[in-house]
């Protein structure tokens, strides 16, 4: 699709033309993955937000083990690999690092760019729950980000560009959930590993470019199914973190045409879609609601499991899914405990197998994925039949 390619051509140009604005005096704000950190914010001071969303290679996690306690999860070790090895642009350029500390695994990447680099990093404190006063205080700690990143642009963040900044992301949600839904077709009109890119993207393309792009793809994906090969199952993807590169999981599930990833909840690394900020009213308080309230709780949320459990199962059910696969990232300990309350929750209430799956971002692990995967989608088509 032409679409795509240009898509492609923008990602592959951005790292240069961020170094150019960079020295033209634009600021660069990145920030690490998880739903709370509000991008309006840093689009509307007139800065440029960036989502580091990298992970799936053994060797950068090798090339943290130097700097990382061996316990920390993958995912946190190659958010700092990436910036000692200075092979990914996005993790050096940045004027400022913004790390929402849901986990210590998340903390200690932050502890490692405050050590070892010069990189100026803001910790935005995320509270395990949500209730009145949890709300608070994370309003407390946008108006403090707020601060931050108006010191590091050094202009005040005008109340009409925040909402003209909401409007736009938006509309990014919007559109990514409506391509989303044309997975609800039988066969869908993308692959899981198709949209995975596109959420991905979403991260570090410029969100008005992002907008027209996702605009155009919703457009001709309207018209577009993939190709129906037998009984195909359907797939609902879950777990703590699908990262940007880290698609071993989609060539499992998908490679050879044996099934369709046809919808996929993760807490970190993709973009949360279902629910927008509110335009009208305070949109500070509007952003406080969205980026702690509006979404499912995540596994290191206090009282988390119900609630998810209840937007996974109407996904399920919405997507028409036919087997669940588990993602586990090695040593997200929340999660892996969790994961076998939600193997009973969708056996017994849904009647939909899962499988789990453990990752180190080895590349031995496919293998022997292969083979448990592979057994896992015969038993569903067998079932299907
Ligand atoms: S994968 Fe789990 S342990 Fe790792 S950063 Fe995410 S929530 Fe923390």
């Amino acid at each position: 699709m032409d679409t795509l390619r240009k898509l492609d051509e923008h990602l592959h140009n951005r790292p240069i033309d961020l170094k150019k604005m960079k020295e033209k005096g634009k600021k660069i704000i990145a920030y690490f993955a998880g739903e709370f950190v509000p991008e309006e914010m840093i689009y509307a001071a007139g800065a440029i937000p960036i989502g580091l969303v990298h992970g799936g290679s053994g060797e950068e996690v090798d090339a943290a083990g130097a700097y990382m306690h061996h316990a920390l999860c993958p995912f946190s070790k190659t958010q700092f690999a990436l910036c000692v090895l200075n092979q990914q642009p996005y993790y050096r350029l940045m004027d400022l690092l913004v790390v929402p500390v849901p986990c210590i695994h998340l903390h200690r990447a932050a502890d490692c760019y405050e050590y070892y680099t010069d990189i100026d990093v803001f910790r935005l404190g995320v509270p395990h729950q949500s209730m009145e006063l949890e709300l608070n205080y994370f309003a407390d700690a946008q108006r403090r980000l707020k601060e931050k990143i108006e010191g590091v642009v050094g202009t005040e963040i005008k109340i009409e560009e925040l909402k003209k900044a909401i409007f736009l992301y938006n509309r990014m949600r919007n559109l990514l959930k409506q391509i989303s839904l044309l997975r609800t077709q039988d066969p869908p009109a993308l692959s899981g590993l198709e949209f995975m890119k596109i959420n991905h993207a979403s991260f570090y393309a410029d969100p008005t470019f992002m907008v027209e792009i996702l605009q155009s793809l919703y457009e001709e994906l309207q018209e577009r199914r993939l190709e129906r090969n037998g009984v195909k199952p359907r797939i609902l993807l879950t777990g703590p973190n699908l990262a940007r590169g880290d698609y071993k999981i989609f060539e499992l599930a998908e490679g050879e045409g044996k099934a369709d990833v046809v919808v996929e909840e993760a807490f970190e690394g993709v973009r949360f879609y279902w629910q927008n900020v509110e335009e009208d009213g305070d949109p500070y308080q509007n952003l406080a609601q969205r980026y702690l309230r509006k979404f499912p709780p995540a596994g290191i949320m206090r009282k988390s499991t119900i609630p998810r459990s209840q937007f996974l199962s109407k996904l399920a059910k919405d997507f028409e899914v036919d087997g669940v696969f588990w993602y586990q990232i090695r040593l997200c300990e929340c999660y892996d405990m969790e994961s076998h309350w939600f193997k009973d929750y969708f056996d017994k209430e849904l009647s939909l197998p899962m499988l789990k799956l453990v990752s180190n971002y080895d590349a031995l692990e496919f293998g022997y994925n292969k083979t448990r995967v592979d057994t896992f989608i015969d038993m569903l088509k067998t079932k299907k039949r």
